[in-house]
């Protein structure tokens, strides 16, 4: 089922046919096997799982169809609201591959490059992406990473820290300062780093949910050969705001889609649940008001989405489009998941492990509301999307900026 897909008219067949495919191959329990497993079993479940939906020709849709994607925008949408409908597990470990490093490789890579790692992210190559530092986050042009020519390559040197996979990852996309006395956005250049080279450090982060999910990544004399730079040399901010915009559209529809499937399911059961007074916190009418407005707020969610992959597909997407989506998204989940918490009470924060591969729902609302923060944060904190939004969206005065 790769390659050119059915037309639009076909898409209520196509659901059918997904369907149908959700109840065969999703792995029945996975998420109580999953719950509690060391990487290793985390990382061999992911790959199998990915390889699955490889032959059904559901890993990749969103790629063209010479690369193995190919499928109508329609289809899209509903492959992801019937795989979170089935509440299939989700592509945590390929999620960096094959959305920012095939987004990179497709608007800024050589043919080489693309030939080299297309196929190779379908096998299963895993990807980090290194962009932020100690010292530059939401101000990333003013990161301290330096790639200095040397030969037919470069030496590179310095830390990057947050990079979420890297510890299982094979390759990184790399921002590095090529040119120290350029202005900050001018002297940056874009790599792909083979993370088997000498020099590389990875050292994972313990996080507070218990997880070291990211790490930090020490760069000492490390060499990467000329092939490996994307663009021009120092026009690397430019090739970064490719990989950035890769979590547009169909990411936030089927996290949109998971938020209202699986998120919004175990919130009802927990509130169904006999609660510390014996009786369900959902007699309460203030609970039922509170779950009435998480609907109505997902339902605005849903459509915001959808208004995004339209408005993108017909090329008339605004420039805040997106922050407007990620800084709903990630607030309701943040709201939705401190709900799940407060009506859970003292036993949520007893449960101490979630299956990885569940993504930001796992009805442990303790650790779901702690992993919530992690939409607020990365792709620009929440405070950096009102900025744009105010200035790119509503032509508000911009802010004084340096570089
Ligand atoms: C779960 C998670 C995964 C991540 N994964 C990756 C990854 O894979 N690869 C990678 O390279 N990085 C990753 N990051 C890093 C992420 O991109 C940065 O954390 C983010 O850009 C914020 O930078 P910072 O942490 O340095 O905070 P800072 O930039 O220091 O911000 C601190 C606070 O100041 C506010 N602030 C900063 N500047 C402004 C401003 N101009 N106006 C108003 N408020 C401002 C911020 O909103 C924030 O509240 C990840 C982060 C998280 C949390």
């Amino acid at each position: 089922m790769t390659g050119a897909r059915r037309t639009a008219q076909d898409v209520g067949e196509f659901r059918a046919e997904v369907r149908e495919w959700c109840r065969e191959h999703i792995p029945a329990g996975w998420r109580e096997a999953q719950t509690g497993v060391g990487e290793e079993e985390f990382v061999a479940f992911q790959k199998a799982w990915f390889q699955e939906l490889r032959r059904a020709g559901f890993a990749v849709p969103h790629w063209p169809a010479e690369w193995g994607g190919g499928m109508p925008v329609a289809e899209q949408i509903v492959l992801y609201q019937e795989l979170a409908a089935h509440d299939a597990p989700r592509l945590v470990l390929a999620f960096v591959a094959i959305h920012h490093a095939a987004a990179t490789l497709l608007a800024a890579g050589t043919d080489e490059q693309r030939r080299r790692h297309l196929p190779a992210i379908l096998d299963g190559e895993i990807w980090v992406q290194g962009f932020s530092e100690p010292g530059a986050g939401s101000d990333l042009a003013a990161l301290s990473t330096t790639a200095r020519r040397q030969g037919d390559g470069y030496v590179v040197n310095g830390q990057k820290v947050w990079a979420s996979g890297a510890a299982h990852a094979d390759w990184c996309l790399l921002l590095a300062r090529t040119d120290p006395d350029a202005p900050k956005r001018r002297g940056i250049s874009y790599f792909l780093l083979d993370m088997g080279t000498p020099g590389i450090d990875v050292r994972p982060v313990r996080q507070a949910t218990g997880e070291s999910h990211f790490c930090e990544i020490f760069l000492d004399d490390v060499v990467i050969p000329r092939t490996g730079l994307v663009g021009r040399e120092n026009e690397g901010w430019r090739v970064a705001q490719e990989t950035l915009g890769a979590e547009r559209g169909m990411t936030m529809l089927e996290l949109a889609e998971r938020l209202g499937n699986a998120g919004f399911r175990w919130l009802v059961e927990t509130c169904a649940r006999s609660g510390l007074s014996g009786a369900p916190p959902l007699e309460d009418p203030l609970v039922a008001d509170r779950l009435a407005g998480f609907e109505t707020e997902l339902t605005a969610l849903r459509a915001l989405c959808r208004d995004l992959v339209e408005r993108h597909d017909a090329g008339t997407s605004g420039p805040a489009d997106a922050s407007v989506v990620k800084l709903f998204y990630s607030e309701l989940l943040q709201r939705m998941t401190a709900f799940g918490a407060e009506i859970a009470g003292p036993a949520a924060h007893a449960e101490l492990r979630k299956p990885l591969s569940s993504g930001w729902e796992s009805g442990a609302w303790a650790l779901d509301f702690i992993g919530s923060w992690e939409w607020t944060i990365p792709g620009g904190t929440s405070e950096i999307q009102r900025t744009i939004i105010g200035e790119r969206g509503l032509g508000l005065p911009r802010e004084s900026r340096s570089g």
